[in-house]
């Protein structure tokens, strides 16, 4: 009860963080599996700065995150994909 009222009073400043929409997995609704030859795909899937955007914030599903990550890394390995801002192509 305590928590809900302090919620509440914390909601206005909270609210437009919250209403971020997670879209669904890219994977599952295209029907395609990450691969490290994509890299025009891989790329909505890391930052600027080369690291992996949390299946959180992507809203792709883990079985396709863990896929996700080691196609990354080896797109990283064969010079497809940065590994940080400063090895960019
Ligand atoms: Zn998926």
């Amino acid at each position: 009860m305590e928590r809900n009222t302090r919620n509440k009073n914390k909601n206005s400043r909270n609210e437009p963080r919250r209403q971020i929409k997670i879209p669904e997995c890219y994977f599952c609704e295209s029907k395609n599996l990450p691969n490290y030859k994509d890299t025009l795909v891989l790329r909505r899937f890391i930052t600027e700065r080369g690291k992996i955007i949390p299946a959180s914030r992507s809203g792709v599903c883990s079985k396709h995150q863990r896929m996700l990550s080691t196609e990354v890394k080896k797109g990283r390995f064969m010079a497809l994909i940065p590994y940080t801002e400063g090895h960019a192509l």
